[in-house]
């Protein structure tokens, strides 16, 4: 297949209009057969969800390989063509059961958006800063916990959320930098706590401002932390959980390579306003908005597609966008040798963008959806 016209995404030279050759499930240099006109549209790699805990009524945290299922068809649906899905703060017992769902899909499912790792957003996190996490679940860092979680789960688990200042923080990541990305979260911590965590090996930051302290002058917090080291950070651009200047200020001050777009979307994104579950809790959702009793915001309802499109309309260049939500997560993960642009040699998941980037379609494995 080769699609033509269109401008296409080049992680280095911005969008360039060429033509890109799909063959098989491949992206090739040339290609005969069929020829799709897609002039004035963007061609982009398909994105990556690295914290989206679920949509369509379904959440990653109950275990249920069936909604497990729903969340991978929206994903792929929506052009995110890899996926990470995340759990909650949750007993042992639930936590063995996601990472089997997570083992048993990646070996039984046939269609969908492919699972590419698992994010435990908890249980190591802090009281303080729990946000919408369950308190009654959160406990100290326990490296033997976490590494048998990953065998559970096939090795998919790549991701794991943490506190600095929880005991025993940062041994854990020393003993368990090799094999998972810690991530700094859900967290008390101050400066030099922060930037503890990154020296011992911490590499990125769960939707860097929220749950956490914040950026001030005299005290930088976790954020001025990140700055300072070469961590990846993510950001949730809903609109609601971060200032539209705000995440105009983390591109400048992190620059493109390093800010990771986040839906942190929770089982009501897709579905219409009322009350929902969350890790044990109600949430109740209103527009864009999805609370807990008390008011506290919990995760977002708007998906991955649509966070990377309201960065755009915040101001944020399409190319950098696309570059933090596409190629950013995927080297975060580990797996950019395969996803995450449109080099040759890669799998061909392609998403086509209409001029005012609504979803036109969505190439999968190098077959049209
Ligand atoms: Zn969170």
């Amino acid at each position: 297949m080769r699609l033509t016209g269109g401008r296409v995404f080049d992680p280095q030279k911005g969008f360039v209009l060429r033509d890109l050759c799909l063959e098989g499930e491949t992206i090739v240099s040339h290609s005969g057969g069929e020829t799709v006109d897609l002039s004035g549209c963007y061609i982009i790699p398909g994105l990556t969800d690295l914290h989206f805990h679920g949509c369509m009524g379904a959440d990653f945290s109950d275990g249920d390989p069936a909604g497990l299922q729903t969340m991978a068809d929206y994903e792929l649906s929506r052009g995110v063509t890899q996926f990470c899905p995340a759990g909650m703060t949750l007993d042992v017992p639930q936590l063995e059961k996601i990472c089997r769902t997570a083992a048993d899909h990646k070996k039984n499912s046939t269609s969908g958006s492919d699972l590419v790792g698992v994010n435990l957003e908890g249980p190591f996190l802090s009281q303080a800063k729990k946000g919408a996490q369950n308190g009654a679940w959160i406990r100290d860092p326990d490296p033997e916990l976490l590494l048998r979680l990953k065998e559970l789960s096939g090795g998919l688990v790549k991701l794991v959320s943490l506190a600095p200042e929880a005991p025993g923080a940062i041994d854990f990541i020393r003993k368990v930098k090799g094999e998972v990305t810690v991530s700094v979260a859900h967290t008390a911590c101050n400066y030099d706590q922060a930037l503890a965590a990154f020296s011992a090996g911490a590499r990125q930051a769960t939707h860097l401002f929220n749950a956490m302290n914040p950026f001030a002058h005299r005290e930088p917090g976790p954020v001025g932390a990140a700055a300072d080291s070469d961590c990846r950070v993510e950001l949730i651009c809903d609109g609601i959980h971060i200032h539209p200047a705000v995440i105009r200020a983390v591109f400048k001050l992190f620059g493109p390579d390093r800010v990771i777009i986040i839906s942190d979307s929770l089982r009501a994104c897709g579905m219409p306003d009322g009350q929902y579950e969350l890790g044990g809790q109600d949430i109740f959702v209103k527009g864009p908005l999805a609370t807990l009793a008390d008011g506290t915001i919990a995760g977002s309802i708007t998906d991955l597609m649509g966070g990377m499109v309201r960065a755009v309309g915040f101001g944020i260049d399409l190319h950098k966008a696309v570059t933090a939500a596409a190629v950013n997560p995927a080297k975060a993960l580990g797996i950019y040798d395969r996803y995450g642009s449109l080099d040759v040699g890669k799998i061909a998941n392609v998403v086509v963008l209409d001029p005012d980037l609504s979803l036109r379609s969505v190439i999968f494995h190098g077959k049209a959806l």
